[in-house]
C-alpha cells in the first residue's frame, strides 16, 4: 500500500518509526513533512496527507501531533477524509471496519512510538467492512460533497477525483493568485457567480446563429442567456446594439475589420511599440497580414497623440478604417477627434477599449460608444468578466456585425461564457462596481505620485485611467530586470516597451503596471504606497538575496491582509 504520513515535532519521534517500520512491511511511505524535528504547525502535514489520499495518490494516511485531536481536526477539512483518533489496536481495528476510515491519528505524547507501530500495524491490516456501515459513510460522504459544493472555486473536487494532476494544477495557481500582488494591467479577478457560470452545463450546448434565429434546437434557455447579455451590454454601455459572440478581443477586431474592409483595405491604428495592441496592423497578426496596416505613434516629448497629425496622416493615406484604443496608452482619447477625421476621409471608425471597458462601465472615464461606428472590447479586463470579446455598435451596422461574426468568423457560440458574460455585465450595473472602477483610478494616481517620487518616469508622466508605464532606467533597471525583479519579491507584472524606447522589445525599458486586479482585493491608495515603496526597496537591494525574502514575506503579508476567493 501506499502510505502517506505527517506529523508536527511532537510526533516526529514517531514518524520517523513508522516510517522505518511499515517500509520493512513493505509499504510504500510518502513522507508528507513537517520536514525535520523542529516547531511546526500540525494543519499544514494535515492537509498533506488528507489530500494526498483524498486525491487517490496514496492509500491511507498517517497523522501524529501531542494529542491527535489537532491532526484530526484539520484533516477531517479535506473533503474525502475520515480521520480517527486511536489510542490502541482495537479502535484502530474498528475504525476501518466500520467507518471505513482513511487517515489514522495517533498521540504523540500518550503513544510510545512502539504502541503506535502496533496500532498502525491493527489498521493497516482490517478493512471495510460495508453493509449497514456502508449506508452510514454514504451519509457522511453525501452531506460533504453537498457542503463543498456551496463553499465555491477553490474546492474542484470532481477535478481532484478524476484528474488529480490538474486539480494539482488548479491548487497551485490559485496559491499563486491568493500569494502575489497581481499588477498585470490586463488581468483581474472574476467574482464566484462569474466563475460557476463559466463552469456551468451551458457548454454542453450547440447554438449557431442568433437568439430566435439558430440552426438547432432546444435553444430557448440560452437564447434568454444571450438575449440578457446582449441587453445588459447596450445598457451599461448605453449602446445602440451589441455582439456578444466574440471568443475573444482579437476576434472582435477580425469581426470588425471583415465587417467592413477586403483584404488589402487599408487600416490605421497606433503602433504596437507606442501602446497599440497586435490586432490594430502589426505585422505578424492577422491585422498586418490581411490588410494594409499603416500606424500613427505618440509625440516626442509629451508622448500622447497628437490629433493633428493623426489628421494629416488620415488624409494623405485614405484609410478604410480608423483605429483607436490601446493596451499601453496611460491617457484618454479625444474621440470627438478621431470621429471628426474619420468623417473628413470617409473612413469607419473603430474603437478598441478593451483595456478601459471597466472604467466606461463605471462611468468614472469617457465612452467611445457615443462616437464610434463600432466599439470592440474584451470582457475580462477592467470590465471583470469571463475571457471573452463584446462588440457594441451603431444600428445600422449590426447586420455587417452579426453576419461576419457568425458564419464569417466563429462557429457555434459559447453559451457558458456569453452567459457569464451577462452576469458580468449585471455586476458593472450595480453601484459596489462604480466604487471600483473609482477607486481603481485612485489607486493608479497614488501609485503613479509614489513611484515619480522615488525617481522612476512615468511615460506622459502619468495616467488618466489604471495602468502606469514605468521606465525604469533612471534607477538603472531595464524592464525585463524590473519584471525579474518584481517577480523575486511577489510583485507580478510585464516587461513594456516606453515610447521611443532604445532597447529591444524582449529587453525594454520599461514595466507596465495596472491597479484593476489589487483593487478588486479590495486595496487602496495606502497600499499602492506601501507597494511603490516595496519597488523602491527592491531596487536599492536588488542583489541581497536576504532582503529580497524579506520584500517577498512582506508583499505576502499583504496578500493575507486582502484575502482573494476566502474559503
Ligand atoms: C487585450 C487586448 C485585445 C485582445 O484580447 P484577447 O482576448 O487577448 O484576444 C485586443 N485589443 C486590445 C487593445 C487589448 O488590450
Amino acid at each position: 500500500m501506499i502510505i502517506a504520513i505527517g506529523s508536527d515535532h511532537r510526533g516526529y519521534p514517531h514518524r520517523d518509526r513508522l516510517r522505518v517500520a511499515l517500509a520493512a512491511s513493505g509499504h510504500e511511505v510518502v513522507d508528507c513533512g513537517a520536514p525535520g524535528p523542529g516547531p511546526a504547525d500540525y494543519p499544514h502535514p494535515a492537509f498533506a496527507v488528507g489530500e494526498r489520499v483524498a486525491g487517490g495518490a496514496a492509500d491511507l494516511g498517517i497523522l501524529i501531533c501531542g494529542s491527535g485531536i489537532g491532526v484530526a481536526i484539520a484533516a477531517n477539512k479535506v473533503a474525502g477524509v475520515r480521520a480517527a483518533l486511536c489510542l490502541d489496536p482495537e479502535a484502530a481495528t474498528m475504525t476501518r471496519r466500520h467507518n471505513d476510515s482513511n487517515v489514522l491519528c495517533l498521540s504523540g505524547d500518550r503513544t510510545t512510538p512502539d504502541a503506535a507501530v502496533a496500532i498502525a500495524e491493527a489498521y493497516l491490516a482490517a478493512s471495510f467492512e460495508g453493509g449497514r456501515h456502508a449506508r452510514r459513510v454514504d451519509q457522511i460522504t453525501e452531506y460533504e460533497s453537498k457542503h463543498h459544493q456551496e463553499r465555491g472555486p477553490a474546492m474542484y473536487d470532481a477535478v481532484r477525483q478524476t484528474d488529480p494532476e490538474i486539480a494539482a494544477v488548479l491548487a497551485a495557481e490559485l496559491g499563486r493568485q491568493r500569494s502575489q500582488l497581481e499588477m498585470i494591467a490586463s488581468e483581474n479577478f472574476t467574482s464566484r457567480a462569474v466563475l460557476e457560470t463559466m463552469g456551468s452545463v451551458l457548454t454542453n450546448k450547440y447554438a449557431e446563429g442568433y437568439p430566435g434565429k439558430r440552426y438547432y434546437g432546444g435553444c430557448v434557455h440560452v437564447d434568454e442567456a444571450e438575449t440578457l447579455a446582449k441587453d445588459r451590454a447596450c445598457l451599461l454601455f448605453e449602446a445602440e446594439r451589441a455582439n456578444v459572440q466574440p471568443h475573444s478581443g482579437s476576434t472582435a477586431n477580425l469581426t470588425a475589420y471583415l465587417a467592413f474592409c477586403k483584404p488589402g483595405d487599408k487600416i490605421l491604428g497606433l503602433s504596437l511599440s507606442h501602446g497599440g495592441h497586435l490586432t490594430h496592423g502589426h505585422p505578424v497578426n492577422f491585422s498586418g497580414l490581411f490588410f494594409e496596416a499603416i500606424h500613427y505613434e505618440v509625440e516626442r516629448g509629451s508622448e500622447t497623440i497628437d490629433y493633428d497629425r493623426m489628421r494629416d496622416q488620415a488624409k494623405r493615406e485614405r484609410p478604410r478604417l480608423l483605429v483607436g484604443g490601446a493596451s499601453a496608452y496611460p491617457r484618454t482619447w479625444d474621440y470627438a477627434a478621431m470621429r471628426s477625421i474619420a468623417d473628413e476621409v470617409g473612413a469607419i471608425f473603430v474603437f478598441d477599449m478593451a483595456h478601459i471597458a471597466g472604467l466606461v462601465a463605471g462611468k468614472v472615464h469617457p465612452s467611445p460608444v457615443p462616437f464610434a461606428d463600432v466599439v470592440t472590447s474584451t470582457t475580462h479586463k477592467t470590465l471583470r468578466g469571463p475571457r471573452g470579446g463584446l462588440i457594441v455598435c451603431k444600428k445600422d451596422h449590426l447586420k455587417a456585425i452579426n453576419k461576419m461574426n457568425f458564419p464569417g468568423i466563429q462557429g457555434g457560440p459559447l453559451m457558458h461564457m456569453i452567459a457569464a458574460k451577462a452576469v458580468c455585465f449585471h455586476e458593472c450595473l450595480q453601484p459596489a462596481f462604480r466604487t471600483y472602477a473609482q477607486r481603481t483610478l485612485d489607486n493608479a494616481q497614488a501609485l503613479a505620485a509614489a513611484l515619480i517620487a522615488k525617481g522612476f518616469r512615468l511615460a506622459s508622466g502619468g495616467t488618466d485611467n489604471h495602468l502606469l508605464l514605468v521606465n525604469c532606467k533612471p534607477r538603472g533597471l531595464t524592464g525585463k530586470e524590473m519584471e525579474e525583479l518584481l517577480e523575486r519579491v511577489g510583485i507580478t507584472c510585464n516587461k513594456n516597451t516606453v515610447p521611443f524606447d532604445e532597447e529591444s522589445p524582449v529587453v525594454t525599458s520599461g514595466v507596465r503596471l495596472g491597479t484593476p486586479a489589487l483593487t478588486t482585493r479590495g486595496m487602496g491608495p495606502a497600499e499602492m504606497r506601501r507597494i511603490a515603496d516595496l519597488m523602491d526597496r527592491a531596487v536599492a537591494s536588488r542583489t541581497d538575496d536576504a532582503a529580497l525574502a524579506n520584500l517577498r514575506a512582506e508583499s505576502e503579508e499583504l496578500c493575507r491582509a486582502f484575502p482573494l476567493y476566502p474559503e
